[in-house]
C-alpha cells in the first residue's frame, strides 16, 4: 500500500524568526477559552523552519496562506485603539511594502517546490483596481495560487463592496480563496461563518476555504455548510482546542466534520502555531472518521480543493 499523500492546507511563513517569534506573540488565541494542555509549536516559522518541519510530517507540500503582516498587524497599524480613519491613511503608504511581501512569499514558493503560495490582499492598503492588478501579476508572474484574508485582523466584510470585484477576479482566474474564519471581539462580527454568506452565495463558483471550521463560532458552520457547496474548510487550531469551553469536544469535532462532508473538510496545522506533525497524529485520534476519510482528509482533498 502507498502512504497516503500529506498536504498541510494552512501555514504561515515569515522572512525572520525574529518576525515569526513577533507574530506568534503578538496573536492572541482567545476565543475558545481557557485550556492548559495546548502544544504550541517551538518553530519560529522562517523558511528552514517551514521546510523542516514539512520534512518532519512526511508531507509533500504546504499551502502558505501569506497575510503580509510586517506591513498591517506587526507594524501596530492595526492597533485596536485607533479610529479607521487614522488606519486607512497609515496604510495607504504601504501598497508598495506589501506587495513586495506578497512577491516574497511567491519567491520563496519557486525555489522551493513544496511551498504553495497564497497571497494577501488588503482593501485598506490598495484600492480596488490596485489589487485586482497586483493578483493578476501575482499570477502570472509569480505563480501565485489563491488569495488568502483575515477579515477579523483586517476588518472588512467578505462582501464588502471594495472586496466584490477581486472575487471575480478569482473565479476568472480560477483561484481558491482561504478566510480566517472565527467570532470577534466587539459587534463587528467579521468572520463569524454566517457573515460568509453573501460572498458565498454572491459567486457560486469561488471555492471559500472556512479556515478553522469557524473557531469559536464552529457552531454555525453546519448550516453554512449545508447551504453553499462551495464553501470548504480547514481545521487548523480548532483541532488543538479540543475540549476548551468554546471548543468543540473531539467528538463533536469528528461529527461536524462527519455532517458537513469529510470530502470538504482538509489538514491545516497554522504552522508556526502549531506542529504538522502533531495535527496529523490529532487528526488520526479522532473518533467515527475511517481511515480512508482520513486519508482523504491528510491530503487528497486538497489536491482537490485547492487545485494543488
Ligand atoms: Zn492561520
Amino acid at each position: 500500500m502507498n502512504e497516503p499523500r500529506i498536504i498541510d492546507a494552512h501555514i504561515h511563513l515569515y522572512q525572520s524568526k525574529e518576525q515569526g517569534l513577533l507574530a506568534k506573540e503578538g496573536y492572541e488565541i482567545w476565543e475558545y477559552g481557557t485550556k492548559d494542555d495546548i502544544r504550541f509549536s517551538a518553530y519560529s516559522g522562517d523558511v528552514e523552519d517551514a521546510l523542516k518541519a514539512i520534512e518532519e510530517a512526511g508531507a509533500s507540500s504546504a499551502v502558505v496562506v501569506h497575510i503580509p503582516e510586517e506591513v498591517t498587524s506587526l507594524s501596530g497599524v492595526m492597533d485596536k485603539t485607533q479610529n479607521e480613519q487614522t488606519i486607512r491613511e497609515r496604510l495607504a503608504g504601504m501598497g508598495e511594502m506589501y506587495k513586495a511581501s506578497n512577491v516574497w512569499v511567491c519567491e520563496v514558493a519557486q525555489k522551493h517546490p513544496q511551498i504553495v503560495p497564497f497571497i494577501g490582499v488588503d482593501p485598506w492598503v490598495l484600492s480596488t483596481s490596485e489589487m485586482e492588478v497586483h493578483v493578476r501579476e501575482m499570477v502570472d508572474r509569480y505563480g501565485a495560487r489563491g488569495v488568502k484574508v483575515h477579515p477579523v485582523e483586517q476588518r472588512f466584510y467578505m462582501h464588502d463592496e471594495r472586496m466584490m470585484p477581486i472575487w471575480r477576479t478569482c473565479v476568472e482566474l480560477g483561484l481558491p480563496v482561504m478566510a480566517h474564519s472565527g467570532p470577534a471581539r466587539g459587534d463587528e462580527q467579521y468572520a463569524e461563518p454566517r457573515a460568509f454568506a453573501p460572498v458565498l452565495g454572491a459567486f457560486p463558483q469561488l471555492p471559500i476555504v472556512l479556515a478553522h471550521m469557524g473557531g469559536g463560532a464552529w457552531r454555525q458552520l453546519l448550516e453554512v455548510a449545508k447551504t453553499y457547496p462551495n464553501s470548504y474548510f480547514d481545521f487548523c487550531e480548532i483541532i488543538e482546542w479540543t475540549g476548551a469551553p468554546n471548543a468543540p469536544t473531539d467528538y463533536e469535532l469528528a461529527n461536524l466534520i462527519q455532517n458537513v462532508g469529510p470530502e470538504r473538510v482538509m489538514m491545516g496545522s497554522d504552522f508556526p502555531w502549531y506542529d504538522i506533525d502533531h495535527t496529523v497524529e490529532r487528526l488520526m485520534e479522532l473518533p467515527l472518521l475511517s481511515k480512508m476519510q482520513k486519508e482523504e482528509i491528510l491530503g487528497a482533498n486538497a489536491v482537490r480543493i485547492l487545485n494543488i
